[in-house]
């Protein structure tokens, strides 16, 4: 990874308590957000790194390096999930640890921000193989997991299925039968209904809600950079409600049609063949390329680092939706700014999975189970009002989203703190 996403974190924040520091919402009276609080944001309250011995097929023993970030509880128990990817190391944890406090935050959900990861390809593991990896690294760090503590969920290369293990080990390990200690598990075994969806979709709740004060109209063009778990749903639903999806990516190249694609033919084509090469009626065009395409609507749903002050002036979609995490750097953020391009930043426009993964937590400890339907109720209620909040605040600080989104989230955890 070539830039170091926990100083683009720490940059983010420096400049929305700057933006406040100068009294743009001062009007006379003179509120800052205080000392102690950017201090303690600016720092994890723990990092934990582990070793993580897992014996591979051949009977080989591997040590693989697993990290968890317990970034903040100021608003609850530490929340976020652990990402299985080559790239992985204890600064992108970090980072994505910090954003998660933000998250929490803007979500309104009472909750704190953690991240875990391990460096590993999960692709090159055999089923077993990832099976007693997942184990292990939760016996490495069951200590200080808990429903009460820290709970993790899916993220890059992780799974409903990894969620499952994992929730199992620590309950043979703790004896904890409420499972709220996990989210993002298989339905089947005390998971949301629509947690599997919920970080697209939600993210289509969100765009929605400011679709029209963006200037959107509906049935506009979006590409969308990843078709995992977040960029698939994302595309199926936007294509659900009349959007024209006209370009889509994995890690290896797009697949572009001005005239549109159809999402479910790219998926299953993906699906059988494992890549994106050879699929019929579009372009094959790279991933730095699908970023410049002339579309209404972009939507980062891969890795950090994304739209950069290398490329951001040659983008031309009027508005991001970051479904990914930090997909874009903060001299870019300036750029589009300039350019006047919308960036939707992701502490809210990918806020959906936290927000379902309250849901799940919330119906495991009161014994529930809600119907997908009223999931998505309760999601887009929640994140039409956050959303609407946050626009509000940035028509009237006259800044762009993000510092908006990190303004009203800094004051919610500034109240916590001094509620403590
Ligand atoms: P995933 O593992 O299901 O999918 C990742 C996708 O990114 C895959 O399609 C992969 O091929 C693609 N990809 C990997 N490297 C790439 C590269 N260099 N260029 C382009 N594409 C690349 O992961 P996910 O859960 O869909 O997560 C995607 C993003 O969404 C991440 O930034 C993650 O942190 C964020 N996010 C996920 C959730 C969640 O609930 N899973 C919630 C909030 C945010």
């Amino acid at each position: 990874m070539h830039a170091n996403p926990f100083e683009n974190a720490l940059k983010q924040l420096a400049r929305a308590a700057r933006l406040y520091r100068n009294g743009i919402f001062g009007q006379g009276k003179v509120k800052k957000f205080s000392t102690e609080l950017l201090a303690r944001l600016a720092q994890p309250e723990r990092e934990i790194n582990v070793a993580i011995p897992v014996r591979m097929d051949d009977g080989s023993v591997r040590i693989f390096d697993g990290y968890r970030v317990q970034h903040s509880n100021l608003r609850g128990p530490y929340k976020g999930g652990i990402r299985f990817h080559h790239d992985t190391d204890i600064n992108e944890v970090r980072a994505l640890a910090f954003w998660m406090t933000l998250k929490t935050a803007v979500a309104g959900i009472p909750f704190g921000g953690g991240k875990g990861g391990v460096t590993v390809d999960p692709k090159k593991l055999s089923r077993g193989e990832l099976e007693r990896l997942s184990r292990a690294f939760v016996r490495a760090l069951a200590p200080v997991l808990g429903a009460r503590a820290d709970i993790p969920a899916p993220d890059v290369g992780t799974t409903p299925e990894i969620m499952e293990w994992m929730a199992d080990e620590y309950k043979e390990i703790t004896g904890d039968k409420t499972r709220a200690a996990f989210t993002g598990k298989p339905v089947a075994y005390s998971g949301s209904e629509g947690r599997n969806a919920a970080t697209g979709v939600g993210g289509f709740f969100v765009f929605d809600a400011l679709r029209a004060s963006l200037g959107i109209t509906k049935g506009a063009t979006l590409a969308v950079q990843g078709i995992g778990n977040v960029g698939a749903h994302a595309a199926r639903v936007f294509e659900e409600n009349g959007y024209k999806v006209v370009a889509l990516s994995d890690s290896k190249s797009g697949v572009y049609n001005p005239n549109g694609l159809s999402v479910s033919a790219v998926l299953e084509y993906k699906k059988k063949h494992g890549t994106l090469h050879g699929f019929s009626s579009a372009r094959i065009i790279s991933n730095e390329k699908l970023l410049l395409l002339p579309v209404d609507v972009l939507i980062p749903a891969a890795l950090e680092n994304q739209i950069t002050k290398q490329n951001a002036h040659a983008v031309k979609a009027k508005v991001i939706l970051e479904l990914a995490n930090g997909p874009t750097t903060p001299e870019a953020d300036d750029i589009l700014f300039r350019r006047g391009t919308s960036v939707v930043p992701d502490i809210l426009a990918n806020a959906g999975g936290v927000a379902v993964s309250y849901f799940e937590w919330k119906q495991n400890l009161k014994k529930e189970h809600w119907s997908e339907k009223e999931v998505f109720r309760k999601l887009r209620v929640l994140l039409a009002r956050e959303a609407r909040a946050i626009f509000s605040r940035f028509r009237a600080l006259k800044t762009d989203l993000r510092r908006a989104a990190f303004v009203v989230a800094l004051e919610r955890l500034e109240k916590a703190l001094r509620e403590k």
